[in-house]
């Protein structure tokens, strides 16, 4: 088990400080589910909640450094301990054995990982309902986004922040623009893609003026545009409830422009809030509220990262590690069993706020948005 907190160095945050490959040992496995977890055949948690979508942070490196994600100074993994594509399918297809119907590649920035175009294929061979890629936009050609809707990729969802040029360096810390993104969104749409996501972090004093500018691009490019409240997991530790804008205040800002309806208001397992535009014009806006309004009785998510620890939760301070498994000779089954374990300890939610909240030791980069 890789507990984290009292300021220990646990093995994998030895990893994230570039330090030597630690010896990994059986102590990192999760405890074992009760057998008649193992008999049902599915990634259900101790508080019954089932879990259908897998999201794989295939690389923790990145060409940005968003102010609330990720510091200048950030060290990546060495190369050798990451997951390689076929490591990644042998967990697929153990989740998929076990209920998993869709899978987001994500990071750092998953179009920098160097075999993506073959994870992607592999993933379309495969029988999901849902591929989805989370990028920062800044590397997408249309051959590219071409190939991936041929393989089976389902959709993309960009990361765009603001729609002002003058702010997009000092977010980002990047060179890319915001036409750069804009232009990613488009070659989205031609490759064929379904309609884009975009998730835009809600950030006190940086962006919250441009919520309604938000709202008119998605109506004119027909985008499914979704505000995010600021987590604590910036790896700068900058995080302060101050600097969470609320869904209240998101939507009010953007119903000062355009009236929304509230869309399926009593599905009580969404994780988010979607709206329409009353006027029927197309785009949607979402808003997922996970400081102001936690949606973790509804959560349906497993994440592992690119180093291969197993997190049942954003916010877990305990992670599994599936690499010595998987380095180790161990079967589909072996697999299945470690994946069944570790969902079983998922805890019941965050406690963001509260007094005794710990915020993660990894950052979103390291984890996978
Ligand atoms: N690099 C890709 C990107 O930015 O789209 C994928 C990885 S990124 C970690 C995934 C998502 O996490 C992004 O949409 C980003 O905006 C979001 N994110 C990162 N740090 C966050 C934070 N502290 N609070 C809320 N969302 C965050
Ligand atoms: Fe990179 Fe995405 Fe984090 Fe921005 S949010 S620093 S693009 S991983």
């Amino acid at each position: 088990m890789v507990r984290r907190g009292c300021g220990a160095l646990t093995p994998i945050m030895g990893l994230l400080m570039d330090r030597p490959l630690p010896q990994l040992d059986a102590a990192t496995s999760p405890p074992t589910a009760p057998d008649a977890q193992h008999a049902r055949g599915d990634l259900r948690d101790s508080q019954d909640r089932v879990i259908h979508d897998l999201r794989l942070s295939i690389t923790d490196r990145c060409n940005f450094r968003c102010i609330y994600c990720m510091e200048p100074g950030d060290r990546f993994l060495p190369k050798r301990a990451l997951l390689s594509a076929s490591e990644y399918m042998t967990i697929v297809d153990a989740a998929i054995a076990l209920g998993v119907r869709k899978v987001r590649l994500t990071g750092g920035e998953p179009t920098l990982y160097p075999v993506l175009d073959s994870i992607i294929s592999e993933l379309g061979r495969r029988n999901l309902d849902d591929i989805a890629m989370t990028t920062n936009g800044s590397l997408l050609e249309p051959a590219r986004a071409a190939r991936w809707k041929a393989a089976g990729l389902t959709r993309l969802t960009f990361s765009l922040d603001t729609l002002r040029e003058d702010r997009m360096s000092a977010i980002t810390r990047s060179k890319t623009t915001v036409a750069d993104v804009l232009h990613s969104i488009n070659v989205a749409a031609e490759a064929g893609l379904a309609r884009s996501k975009v998730n835009v972090v809600a950030l006190r004093d940086v962006n919250e003026d441009e919520f309604a500018d938000f709202a008119d691009l998605a109506r004119e490019r027909d985008l499914d545009i979704r505000f995010i409240e600021f987590m604590p997991l910036d790896s700068g530790r900058s995080w302060k409830p101050g600097r969470v804008v609320s869904e209240t205040e998101v939507i009010e800002a953007i119903t000062a422009r355009h009236a929304l309806q509230l869309r399926d208001p009593m599905n009580p397992h969404s994780t988010s809030r979607h709206y329409d535009f009353a006027d029927g014009a197309p785009g949607r806006i979402g808003v997922i509220p996970s400081v102001t309004r936690p949606f973790c009785g509804a959560c349906n998510r497993l994440r592992v990262t690119a180093e291969g620890a197993v997190r049942p939760c954003l916010f877990s301070n305990t992670e599994w590690d599936i690499r010595p498994l998987l380095r180790n000779g161990g079967t589909h089954e072996d697999i299945m069993r470690f994946l069944v374990d570790s969902v079983w300890t998922k805890q019941s939610g965050h406690s963001i706020g509260a007094e005794d909240f710990q915020q993660p030791d990894r950052g979103m980069s390291a984890i996978g948005g």
